[in-house]
């Protein structure tokens, strides 16, 4: 039609009618040969051939979209020069009127489509900020987290070796009497539960005064240690034992009735005593204790009782003359022995 060859263009035509002519023919092909058919008509001055084919595919233009907008806004231009030619101005006025809608209707479809994929830009990249941001919130995050692991792990092993200081003798690396005292009531209180006897003895090392006095404190300092050592090695895992002060100390023998914790203080007395002592070029030997036993339940079942024994019979014990393990009222039984 556009190369003004008719006949041939009314040849194609006739075949593109065959083929979409019966069913399963799309509606775009048949609004397109429609429009063919319309171009040709006009260009033959067929005018009441063309505005009926023109007509059809205006009908049609509503339910084919994919028609490239230009292409529709022909068809009105064609239809509405035919009806020009026909001096029907008027239908030709409103036809070149839908040509410029349909036109309108597409650009703003178009600047619709822009704006939208521009929005569309501008989201994706607020949520990829959003997505960098929280990735990186997260690192940091991690990071804080860590740190903080880091500083409860810190405070955790600090406050155990605070704790540690503050339950220890330096000299001797003994518990201290503050753990003493810490642990003892807990202690007693586990064997009224379970039943089980306990002894507690109070040590008191004889003479350490005179060991200070004629050997000098150092030497006093090593008997300490050494006594430390010894009775280190001599208590059970069960048991509880420190430095009470000074020179004196404290055992809790779990499971022990009177005799045989007195059994295992002697013992221990035996290996003290004959324990070797050096502090620069001296030598010292024959270092004794003495010691008070109480035992949980038969002198009582209260700490503060028990250790009060234990401490009275210390004392005898030293009066009897050092150097011994009383785990009874000696002074008591004597008594009771003269009496009979
Ligand atoms: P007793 O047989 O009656 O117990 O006589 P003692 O001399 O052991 O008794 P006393 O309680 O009079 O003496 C205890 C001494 O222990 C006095 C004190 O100077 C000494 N002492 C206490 N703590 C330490 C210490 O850490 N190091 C040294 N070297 N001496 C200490
Ligand atoms: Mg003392
Ligand atoms: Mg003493």
């Amino acid at each position: 039609v556009q190369l003004g060859d008719l006949d041939e263009a009314e040849k194609h035509l006739a075949a593109a009618r065959e083929l979409n002519s019966g069913p399963g023919v799309s509606l775009l092909d048949q609004a397109k040969t429609a429009y063919i058919a319309g171009l040709l008509a006009s260009r033959r001055t067929d005018d009441e051939l063309a505005m009926h084919e023109f007509g059809r595919v205006v009908e049609m233009l509503p339910r084919v979209s994919a028609w490239r907008f230009s292409d529709r806004t022909a068809v009105y231009d064609e239809l509405a020069a035919v009806y020009a030619r026909k001096g029907r101005y008027h239908d030709a006025y409103g036809t070149q009127r839908r040509s410029s809608e349909e036109y309108r209707y597409n650009v703003d479809v178009l600047n619709n489509v822009r704006h939208f994929s521009m929005q569309l830009r501008t989201e994706m990249n607020r949520v990829q900020a959003e997505l960098r941001r929280t990735a990186q919130e997260r690192l940091s995050l991690q990071s804080e987290q860590r740190q903080l692991r880091d500083e409860i792990e810190r405070g955790a092993s600090e406050a155990a070796s605070l704790k540690e200081a503050a339950t220890t003798d330096k000299l001797t690396g003994l518990p201290n009497r503050r753990y003493l005292d810490e642990v003892l009531p807990a202690l007693l209180r586990l064997r009224q539960q379970t039943a089980t006897p306990m002894a507690i003895a109070f040590i008191d090392l004889d003479h350490f005064k005179n060991v200070n006095d004629h050997y000098g404190h150092p030497m006093g300092d090593q008997v300490l240690r050494g006594f430390g050592e010894i009775a280190m090695h001599a208590t059970r895992n069960a048991d509880v034992m420190g430095r009470h002060g000074g020179e004196e100390f404290c055992i809790a023998m779990v499971g022990c009735g009177p005799e045989a914790a007195a059994k295992r203080l002697r013992a221990l007395l035996k290996v003290f005593a004959n324990r070797n002592f050096i502090s620069g070029s001296q030598n010292l030997v024959g270092i004794t204790f003495s010691a008070g036993v109480a035992v949980y339940p038969e002198d009582g079942v209260e700490l503060e009782h028990l250790l009060a024994t234990a401490d009275r019979r210390l004392y005898e014990a030293k009066r009897a003359g050092r150097a011994r393990v009383h785990e009874r009222d000696f002074l008591v039984e004597a008594v009771a022995n003269i009496a009979k």
